[in-house]
């Protein structure tokens, strides 16, 4: 069980300007029916923080503190990303910035596909694994931050499918499913994904 008492404070602070997570989040927030507002860390004008962490735990913290501080607010971050053990472990914490833009997944694609490229066999797929670190804090000096994580596993395709979704989601396959996770709709992605599943840790934590 969690400790509860930032509800009280009426606004949680969203610490993310990704506008691909923070559409998942709205409607998983939306959801939970919490009483309190949610607000995106850009309505707040909070630029985003510099993550120089090693993982994605030091770098969601970072951001939660950093949000929590500028604001004032309880804050919860989301650091999220693509893990490829054949390539080890990358793009991991740099996968919005792999190919060197911050945000551009079109060509962190294209570099996706470019590395994995020495790796490709015909019979074996190459596996990859979506991981999402949540770190909620009750003010910037928090000495007990909460963690909620999931990790979504999968397969890295050849070439892009689907329309929906961010950043990776058109290279990741889901065997089971036999869809992208491009191809899945906001609501089925967010019933299985390392999103979903983390803020199911979240949940639990409200009980
Ligand atoms: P962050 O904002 O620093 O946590 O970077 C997250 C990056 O990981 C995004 O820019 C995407 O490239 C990737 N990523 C995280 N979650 C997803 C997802 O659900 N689908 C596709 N890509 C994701």
């Amino acid at each position: 069980m969690g400790n509860a008492s930032w509800l009280k404070q009426g606004t949680l602070v969203l610490a993310s300007n990704n506008k691909g997570k923070i559409s998942e989040f709205e409607k998983m927030f939306a959801e939970l029916k919490l009483p309190v507002n949610v607000i995106p860390q850009g309505q707040l004008n909070i630029p985003d923080a510099i993550e120089d962490g090693l993982s994605f735990i030091e770098n969601a913290i970072i951001k939660a503190r950093h949000a929590a501080k500028i604001s004032g607010k309880p804050a919860i971050a989301d650091d999220s990303g693509l893990c490829v053990p054949v390539l080890g472990g990358a793009p991991g914490i740099y996968s919005a910035r792999y190919a060197g833009d911050h945000g551009n997944d079109a060509a962190n694609n294209e570099k996706l596909l470019h590395d994995l490229k020495p790796f490709r066999n015909a019979d074996q797929a190459i596996e990859g694994m979506f991981v999402c670190v949540l770190a909620l804090v009750t003010h910037a000096e928090d000495p007990l931050p909460q963690i909620f994580q999931g990790f979504w596993h999968g397969e890295i395709l050849e070439a892009a499918r689907g329309e929906h979704g961010f950043g990776y989601d058109p290279l990741f396959w889901l065997p089971e499913l036999q869809i992208s996770s491009a191809e899945m709709s906001k609501q089925e992605k967010n019933k299985i994904s390392h999103r979903g599943q983390a803020m199911q840790r979240f949940r639990e934590s409200l009980i």
